[in-house]
């Protein structure tokens, strides 16, 4: 590892940034205590455009340089994990971490202000857990004049010290759905005056479960199925309705609309065939997240010097709203391992991101500044 004085010297203050946004995990939306301490943070480092009324507990801090262009938007999640039913919050994911990655980026950014020839945009996004606060943030104007955009995320399926940069996809799409299959009921004896809502239920999933392809190499990956189904509650009653859920997960944005279109038809028609009725609808969905080439072949040069090891193969089928700023402008979703020890996967009650991580993740943005606007 690789770091550099100015930014160990700011390892006091990571700790207790890190330390508050661990102490208050907060629901997507509801990050009312983490945004009003980001926002005081920004306002004591000397920053005064400072957006907070972009969109809910979201804010953006920008810092204008000697020049407009060029415009670099890092962007942090600021939101923490529900644990249980009873709405137990935690940081599972390693926002608290992002938090203090670009706060300190923030400090750096203004030790630095009159080297600094474009804007660079500091972006808090709220609710990535939740419902993505990154469409709802780039609808209302996040996006405007900005250049390229990047994102860290500290991942717990790598080795702290290592730092993936892949070209191309390193996140998957996400589309859940819902089925709603209407059939006719009646008694369980009299099957030939039904409609098998629950036959229909099952031809359904075997369906859907024969047009996933899981064997095949990356961008061709479609990970498809149901993983839910409720209907009826007795022996001898047919039930009228039967609902379903599932899950739909792809690297390739193209691939991913042509299989939300044909699943909908297939499905709905299978019901057809069968006498039935079905309607499917999704609910929610991040496309997948693909880093443009040229920027993740410039960021694995400069990020050489500061990981202990350098990825650029690694991706997973979890999926991440920043999606939505790569599909507008270049760039690319930065993973910096935070394992040791016993591996614990991110979202489990013990996972955790210690200071090294924010440390390499730290030195990884400013790289990118120092390249591109000094
Ligand atoms: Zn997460
Ligand atoms: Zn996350």
């Amino acid at each position: 590892m690789n770091i550099e004085k100015e930014i160990i010297d700011l390892q006091n203050q990571m700790e207790k940034d890190k330390e508050f946004f661990w102490n208050n995990p907060e629901e997507g939306l509801k990050e009312i205590k983490t945004s009003a301490y980001i926002k005081k943070r920004l306002q004591e480092m000397g920053y005064t455009d400072i957006n907070d009324s972009i969109y809910e507990t979201g804010i953006i801090a920008t810092s204008h340089g000697k020049e407009e262009k060029p415009c670099i938007l890092f962007r942090s999640d600021i939101d923490a994990v529900k644990m249980d039913e009873n709405g137990r919050m935690k940081h599972t994911c390693g926002h608290d971490a992002h938090m203090t990655i670009l706060l300190s980026l923030a400090k750096l950014i203004m030790n630095n202000k009159d080297k600094i020839k474009g804007t660079v945009k500091l972006l808090f996004e709220p609710d990535e857990e939740g419902n993505g606060g990154a469409y709802k943030m780039i609808q209302n104007g996040a996006l405007d004049n900005v250049d390229e955009a990047y994102a860290i995320h500290v991942w717990s399926e790598l080795k702290e010290g290592t730092v993936s940069i892949r070209e191309g996809a390193v996140m998957a799409s996400t589309d859940p759905f819902e089925i709603t299959v209407t059939g006719r009921g009646g008694h369980a004896a009299m099957p030939e005056k039904c409609i098998d809502t629950i036959y229909i239920a099952n031809e359904i999933g075997k369906m859907v479960k024969e047009m996933a392809k899981i064997d095949v190499e990356n961008d061709d990956k479609i990970i498809l199925g149901i993983t839910a189904i409720n209907a009826g509650n007795n022996n001898n009653v047919i039930p009228d309705r039967a609902y379903l859920k599932g899950i739909f997960r792809s690297f390739n944005n193209e691939i991913r609309d042509k299989v939300k279109k044909e699943l909908k038809e297939k499905v709905e028609n299978k019901a057809k065939e069968l006498g039935g009725v079905a309607e499917l609808k999704f609910i929610g969905n991040y496309p997948a997240t693909i880093n443009s080439k040229n920027e993740a072949r410039k960021l694995k040069k400069l990020f050489e010097n500061i990981a202990d090891n350098i990825d650029t193969e690694y991706q997973t089928m979890c999926s991440e709203d920043f999606s939505y700023f790569l599909r507008n402008v270049p760039g690319a979703m930065i993973l910096v391992g935070c394992s040791k020890g016993t591996y614990y996967p991110q979202h489990n009650e013990n996972f955790s991101c210690g200071m090294k991580s924010i440390l390499i993740g730290t030195q990884c943005f400013f790289e990118i500044v120092k390249t591109e606007l000094f």
